[in-house]
C-alpha cells in the first residue's frame, strides 16, 4: 500500500491525481491532503478520502473548514507550517508536489528532508533550486518521479539506458493557442484566448504558461535537473496534436519516444507505480485516425519566453529563481487585466535585465531571490 500526500490536491493535477487513488484503492491510501482557496472541494476530499492531516493557507480558512467538515478524525492546519506537516506526515511514503508556482518549493524541500519519494508536478522547485534539490535528494536516499508529460515521456524513454549515451532530449511543445498567430494578432489576445489551450486541461498559471512558452522554457530548465544534463542538450520542437509527449535521441541515432492521448492521468499514475503501469481510463490511440503528426521549429521571436528561459540557465545562479519569480508576478498581472499578452515577456526581460545573478547556497537564498524578483516585477508593471 502507498500512503500519499498530496500537495495542492484541489488543483489540476491534484484532482486527476486523487481520481487515480479512486481507482485503485487497493494500491494507494491518502493521509495528507493541501488546499488553496476552494475550500467546498477539500472538504469533499477530506470526506471521502480520510486523510490524518489536512492544510489551507490562513488559519481563517482552516477555521472555515473545521466548521464544514463533519468528524473524520482529520487534522486540520494552516500556512506554511501546515504546508511542511502534511508534506512530512510520517506515514506518508510518497509525496506529490502539485502545488503550482514557487510555493511548492518549501514543502517540497521538507518532503524530501524527511526522506521522502516525491512524485514531482511543481517544476518551479527545480527552475529556482535546481542544484540545492539534487543535493538533498542524493544526502537522503530518496527519487523524483516527474509527473510533467515531457519528462515523464523522457523518463520513460531512458528507462534501461544510459544518460552518457544520450545525445539530445527533444521536448515537444503544442505551441498553445497561438502558435500561428503574427506578432500584431498576438499584441491582442485576451484573457479568454489565452486560457483557451488546444491539447490540455490545466491550472490558470500553467495555461498561460503554455500560452507565452515560458512553460517550455520552465521544462527546459526541469529537465536539465531531473536527467542531468547540459541544457545544450535539451531542445524543443512544436507538435501541435500533443500525441508524442517527448523523445530521446541517441549516439547511435536511434530515437525513443513515448506517445499516448494528452491526458495528465497517465504520466501521474506512471509517477506513483513506476516500474508497474495500471489502467488509468485513459483513452488508447487510434493511430489511423490521427492520420498525420505534425513538428515545427519554436518561434522565439515570436515567443521570446523560450529565449529568456535559455538565457536564464546560461546566466545560471540566481538568474532562474527571479525569471520565474517575474513570471508569476507578470501572469496574475495578465491574469486580472491590468498587462497585455505581450507584456509578460516584457516585463520578465526588464526584471532579468536589472538583476546581478549570484549563487545560491541555501533554499533561504533562493526564497530571497524569488522575492527580489517579485518585487523588481511589480516595481516594473507600476511604471
Ligand atoms: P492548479 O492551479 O490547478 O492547482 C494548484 C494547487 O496549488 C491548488 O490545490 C491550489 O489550491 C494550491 N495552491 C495555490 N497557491 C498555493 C499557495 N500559495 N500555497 C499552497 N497551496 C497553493 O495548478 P495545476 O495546473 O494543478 O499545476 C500544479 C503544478 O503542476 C504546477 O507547478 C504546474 O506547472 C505543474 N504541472 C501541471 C500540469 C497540468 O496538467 N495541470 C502539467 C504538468 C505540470
Ligand atoms: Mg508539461
Amino acid at each position: 500500500m502507498k500512503k500519499l500526500s498530496i500537495l495542492g490536491s484541489t488543483g489540476s493535477i491534484g484532482v486527476s491525481t486523487l481520481e487515480i487513488v479512486a481507482a485503485h484503492r487497493d494500491r494507494f491510501h491518502v493521509v495528507a491532503l493541501t488546499g488553496g482557496n476552494n475550500l467546498q472541494l477539500l472538504k469533499k476530499q477530506i470526506e471521502e478520502f480520510h486523510p490524518q492531516v489536512a492544510a489551507v493557507i490562513s488559519e481563517d480558512s482552516a477555521r472555515e473548514l473545521r466548521g464544514m467538515v463533519r468528524s473524520t478524525g482529520t487534522e486540520i492546519l494552516s500556512g506554511i507550517p501546515g504546508m511542511i506537516a502534511a508534506a512530512t506526515a510520517s506515514d506518508a511514503t510518497m509525496v506529490v508536489a502539485a502545488i503550482v508556482g514557487a510555493a511548492g518549493l518549501v514543502p517540497t524541500v521538507a518532503a524530501i528532508r524527511a526522506g521522502k519519494d516525491v512524485a514531482l508536478a511543481n517544476k518551479e522547485t527545480l527552475v529556482t533550486a535546481g542544484h540545492l534539490i539534487l543535493k538533498m535528494v542524493k544526502e537522503h536516499g530518496v527519487s523524483l518521479y516527474p509527473v510533467d508529460s515531457e519528462h515523464s515521456a523522457v523518463f520513460q524513454s531512458l528507462r534501461g539506458h544510459r544518460i552518457e549515451d544520450v545525445k539530445r532530449i527533444i521536448l515537444t511543445a503544442s505551441g498553445g493557442p497561438f502558435f500561428q498567430y503574427p506578432s500584431r494578432k498576438l499584441a491582442e489576445v485576451s484573457i479568454e484566448d489565452a486560457l483557451n489551450h488546444p491539447n490540455w486541461s490545466m491550472g490558470k498559471k500553467i495555461t498561460i504558461d503554455s500560452a507565452t512558452m515560458m512553460n517550455k522554457g520552465l521544462e527546459v530548465i526541469e529537465a536539465k535537473w531531473l536527467f542531468q544534463v547540459p541544457v545544450e542538450k535539451v531542445s524543443v520542437v512544436i507538435h501541435p496534436q500533443s500525441i508524442i509527449h517527448s523523445l530521446v535521441e541517441y549516439v547511435d541515432g536511434c530515437v525513443l519516444a513515448q506517445l499516448g492521448t494528452p491526458d495528465m492521468k497517465a504520466p501521474i499514475a506512471y509517477a506513483l507505480t513506476v516500474p508497474e503501469r495500471v489502467p488509468t481510463g485513459v483513452r488508447g490511440l487510434n493511430l489511423a485516425e490521427l492520420g498525420s503528426l505534425t513538428f515545427f521549429e519554436p518561434d522565439m521571436e515570436r515567443f521570446p519566453a523560450l529565449k529568456l528561459a535559455y538565457r536564464a540557465v546560461a546566466d545560471g545562479e540566481s538568474m532562474p529563481a527571479v525569471m520565474n519569480a517575474a513570471n508569476e508576478v507578470a501572469v496574475e498581472a495578465f491574469l486580472s487585466g491590468s498587462i497585455r499578452f505581450l507584456d509578460i515577456a516584457r516585463i520578465i526581460e526588464r526584471t532579468m535585465d536589472a538583476h546581478q545573478p549570484h549563487a545560491l547556497t541555501s533554499i533561504e537564498e533562493v526564497l530571497h531571490a524569488d522575492r527580489w524578483g517579485r518585487t523588481k516585477a511589480k516595481e516594473l508593471l507600476a511604471l
